[in-house]
């Protein structure tokens, strides 16, 4: 099984691009000696952007997913090559396609086309105007060979057209889809060859997947038209076509357009730097259009692979949800050792300015050596991870005491509450604390707390919650006990005595 994923260096790898890749390699790995294989397609020389194949590659890197065989990147990140049947870059291999194209035209089965850009351009807006389909009107298909020849001879500029018949059906059967059929009829004589020598995508790809070897074309829907022109060139040059999958569509979450940057970030590098895990975007992306027919939700790359089948993925096509990427990501974020978790949390606290060169930026006091507090401040915050995008926000009470401001009072105190009340509770629950000693830790705090609540006939809620608010200053943060045990005895004291100084 050889199957090669065959980007055009046009941008960014897009999520719908990456899930091609995916079902490529899973197609690739799930067969017994299956081959991935990655091919540049930069014929197309006005759409191409510098450093794209670069950046093509670096996402894939990312997720994982290197190739077999193929363009890839060296150690220092430079474009290398691998495999006997390069180059694997198609302006490279532009002697390939002349000769194939003129051994088509030797053949009959295409022919040199030298209408003038100003006759096409007339032609066209003659049929726009008839309100007829846009289509080369076929000319040049009847010059005689010699005429042809001696009109190339003489340096006159030429492209080379494909002969469509000139009628009957294309039929073929899609991987995904099934039976397809096409009337030849509705096919223009398109050109694979054009006059500065590169060719189309039709006959770059074609050629290509032949000579390489490709045994499965796996690409999006949107290339379906180009499936009997593909087919019928099979069939000019007297090759066996490889067996071919159209792949859905990804729709934007509302189900009813393509996915597309309206949507969000659609580039794959930009979650790279959000703070996701390629785990996460593998699973999300293998899940839309295929699914293992049973409840299961998360797998490792190995067992997508072993589980894969490209004919169970559907032909309507799949939405998108960025909720969905949150919670599976929040579930590999879950499932990271602690050692690993906080690997990627101290880049983040470096840049958010929480930590400068290994160490804390702003003064608290350490309940214990900075190593084992982090590693706690971790613990206290894997499960309500998504993405480490919200580092800084899950976490920058740990690494810095809130300032006490108007703001943090009226979250202690909201407005329209019992003022009197509040601080009572405040005040004797500040107390409470003092007064344990060695006994700080969760189950030392909850046992003294949940006394004083219970005497006093307060619900929990109404007890913990200022507590709370006072020593992280958000609305949003782990439990009292859970802070008041991670934060330490004395810095849990300082600040809540700074909120007493000002309520
Ligand atoms: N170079 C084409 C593209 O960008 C590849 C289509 C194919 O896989 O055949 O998307």
């Amino acid at each position: 099984m050889r199957v090669r994923y065959a980007p055009s260096p046009t941008g960014e790898l897009h999520l719908g691009s990456l899930r091609t890749v995916i079902f490529d390699w899973l197609t690739a790995r799930g067969a017994q000696d299956g081959v991935f294989i990655v091919r540049i397609e930069d014929t197309d020389q006005s759409r191409l952007v510098p450093g794209a194949t670069e950046r093509l590659l670096e996402a894939m890197r990312w997720m994982g997913i290197t190739p077999d065989e193929g363009v890839y990147l060296d150690e220092n990140g430079k474009l290398a090559e691998k495999g006997e049947y390069g180059p694997y870059i198609q302006s490279q291999r532009l002697s390939i396609y002349r000769e194939q194209a003129d051994r088509l035209v030797e053949d009959g089965h295409a022919y040199r086309c030298f209408c003038t850009p100003e006759r096409l351009e007339q032609m066209r807006a003659e049929q726009q105007a008839n309100h007829l389909p846009p289509r080369y009107d076929r000319q040049c298909r009847s010059l005689t060979r010699e005429e042809s020849d001696r009109r190339a001879a003489a340096g006159e500029p030429y492209v080379i057209r494909h002969a469509i018949p000139d009628s009957g059906e294309v039929r073929f059967v899609d991987l995904i889809r099934g039976e397809i059929t096409f009337q030849v009829a509705i096919l223009d004589d398109y050109v694979l060859l054009k006059s500065d020598g590169f060719p189309t995508y039709q006959l770059a790809s074609v050629v290509d997947d032949h000579f390489m070897k490709i045994s499965c074309v796996l690409r999006g829907e949107e290339w379906i038209p180009s499936l009997p022109k593909n087919i019928l060139l099979y069939q000019a040059f007297g090759w066996d076509p490889p067996a071919f999958a159209h792949v859905p569509v990804i729709l934007g979450p509302d189900g009813k357009h393509k996915l597309s940057k309206r949507d969000g970030d659609v580039a794959v590098l930009d979650y790279q730097e959000k703070g996701y895990l390629p785990e996460a975007l593998c699973n999300v992306l293998a899940f839309l259009g295929w699914s293992p027919g049973t409840e299961e939700e998360f797998f490792s790359r190995e067992e997508l692979a072993d589980r894969f089948r490209l004919e169970k993925v559907q032909k309507s096509p799949a939405v998108f949800s960025f909720e969905r990427l949150d919670f599976v990501n929040g579930w590999y974020i879950r499932h990271l050792p602690i050692t690993k978790f906080l690997e990627y949390l101290y880049p983040r606290w470096e840049k958010a300015e929480l930590m400068e060169a290994g160490k804390l930026a702003h003064e608290i006091i350490l309940p214990d050596n900075l190593d084992r507090y982090l590693m706690a401040v971790a613990g206290a915050v894997q499960e309500r991870m998504k993405h480490f995008d919200e580092t800084e926000a899950l976490t920058h009470f740990f690494l810095r005491r809130p300032e006490v401001t108007p703001e943090l009072v009226e979250l202690i105190i909201p407005k329209k509450s019992d003022r009197a009340e509040i601080l009572t509770m405040y005040a004797q629950t500040v107390e409470v604390l003092q007064n344990i000693g060695k006994n700080w830790t969760t189950e030392g705090l909850e046992e003294a707390v949940y006394a004083y609540i219970e005497e006093n006939g307060y619900k929990k809620g109404e007890v913990l919650w200022p507590i709370r608010a006072a020593l992280t200053g958000e609305p949003a943060s782990p439990g009292a006990f859970e802070m008041l045990s991670v934060l330490g005895r004395e810095e849990s004291l300082v600040r809540l005595q700074s909120v007493l100084e000002v309520i």
